[in-house]
């Protein structure tokens, strides 16, 4: 059986976060949007652990859904994950990294409360808590609370806080973790950067790449997703399925695995380039090289982009295949069928946004997005599957023009850099741009082809 999971979200006690990140809004808006399984978030704060507690009750083992059905959509189920900043130095250099601990039980899940405050760990004053421990650290300190705890580094290639990052991250997990890198399954590529764009990293072959959304509000949930492939979802099929390239690699037989994962265009993303906000530069990672990665504003060091980032680890060149399917939809699929496939999508309040002229956060936006989710399933049955003449009766056919064209990746984006998101632009500038600026013939301009 398909899930499709979120489990990187933020609850209304992390920062910058919006005040309907609650369990209610949470599981009516998964299931708008065609999401299984949520990340309860930020399960480390006091207030929020005692919140989710009280409106969730175990489903399936290790899955929560709402205890009131009156007070939410029963049938989402919710994980327990939270992210963790670990502020440290090794080695001589000072880290930030984010790791996302999943758990299979709020019993667990308070032992490992308990013995971060009594370590002296700060974990009340933020949702997402920034603690003075190691990444290894703080995966021994779960693992022996309970061994089916996992650790995911999050979004590992942002320049700060990701595991591979440029400025306070590692070469390697193995850098990272040392002996306890076994116990790393699985990584999350963040927004910046894609699966393929992971494939040729050596010491991901056997271990899950996976993508969730990081969503602050309920309207960024599931923009990134991974679908789990489970013989019956559980917190175990789920462990099971992100450990699975691993057991797959001894030999072992595997009932629970990934089945593909739904992607933000990396180009989309907020460190895809190297760049200067302020200075409004931005550069590839080739006029990276050749301006010696100085800005020509400030005369200061750029900051890294994911991309260029990835080059410098990376083994090969990206190797993803691209296949369509009777919807028009793209497949990006690994010929050395190491990882499961991928597709790329635009969320559809921008698609929506776009073709009617208005801004995303307008009401014109949300009534439409609404209306198409609640007669068309969920947002990612209209993204991947709902047929094109049915989005077009219900919403027009300019919206429906917009879907197809994400489906077959002819759209235009000018990437994000240092901070800032990148732009999507599906129709560009009114015309058809299909022949001379589509994302594949485009390649080098984008930066993906190195
Ligand atoms: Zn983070
Ligand atoms: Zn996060
Ligand atoms: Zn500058």
């Amino acid at each position: 059986m398909q899930v499709v999971a979120d489990l990187h979200l933020h609850s209304k006690y992390s920062r910058a976060v919006s005040p309907q990140m609650t369990p209610p809004v949470m599981s009516y808006v998964g299931k708008q949007k065609g999401i299984d399984i949520l990340s309860t978030g930020d399960w480390t704060h006091p207030l929020w652990f005692k919140e989710i507690r009280n409106f969730l009750t175990e489903a399936e083992e290790g899955l929560y859904k709402i205890k009131n059905p009156k007070l939410g959509e029963e049938k989402t189920r919710f994980l327990l994950s939270v992210e963790i900043a670990n502020i440290y130095s090794q080695n001589g250099k000072g880290r930030r990294i984010h790791n996302l601990v999943l758990c299979p039980s709020f019993e667990t899940s308070e032992k490992i409360n308990k013995e971060l405050i009594k370590r002296g760990y700060n974990i009340s004053s933020d949702g997402r808590p920034i603690i003075g421990l190691s990444s290894k650290g703080l995966l021994e300190l779960i693992l022996e609370i309970d061994e089916r705890a996992m650790i995911i580094p999050c979004h590992i290639w942002t320049p700060w806080f990701g595991m591979y990052g440029a400025s306070s991250g590692f070469n390697s997990i193995t850098e990272s973790f040392g002996d306890l890198s076994k116990y790393i399954y699985g990584i999350e590529t963040g927004l910046s950067s894609d699966p393929e764009m992971n494939w040729e990293i050596e010491e991901l072959n056997t271990r899950s790449i996976v993508s969730f959304s990081d969503a602050h509000s309920p309207a960024k949930m599931g923009r990134e997703v991974t679908v789990f492939d489970l013989a019956e979802p559980s917190y175990t099929a789920i462990r099971e399925a992100i450990m699975a390239p691993l057991l797959t690699s001894e030999g072992k037989d595997v009932r629970n695995k990934v089945a593909y994962t739904i992607e933000f265009y990396p180009e989309e993303g907020k460190y895809h380039y190297s760049g200067h906000r302020n200075c409004k530069i931005t550069f590839t990672p080739e006029e990276q090289k050749k301006s010696g990665g100085i800005c020509p504003v400030c005369g200061r060091k750029v900051t890294d982009g994911v991309m260029r980032r990835v080059q410098e680890l990376a083994s090969e060149a990206p190797r993803g295949v691209a296949k369509q399917n009777e919807k028009g939809l793209k497949w990006i699929t690994d010929p050395k069928k190491k990882h499961p496939p991928f597709v790329k999508i635009v969320p559809l309040n921008e698609i929506i946004a776009e073709a009617i002229g208005r801004p995303v956060s307008s009401s014109k936006v949300k009534v439409l997005f609404d209306e198409l989710c609640l007669k068309l399933e969920s947002e990612l049955h209209i993204l991947l599957k709902a047929n094109i003449q049915d989005i077009a009766k219900i919403a027009g056919e300019k919206v429906a023009e917009g879907v197809q064209k994400v489906r077959t990746a002819n759209i235009v984006i000018k990437p994000g850099y240092d901070g800032v998101y990148g732009v999507v632009k599906i129709w560009h500038e009114g015309k058809d741009v299909a022949k001379d600026t589509d994302i594949e013939t485009k390649k080098p301009q984008l930066g993906l082809n190195f």
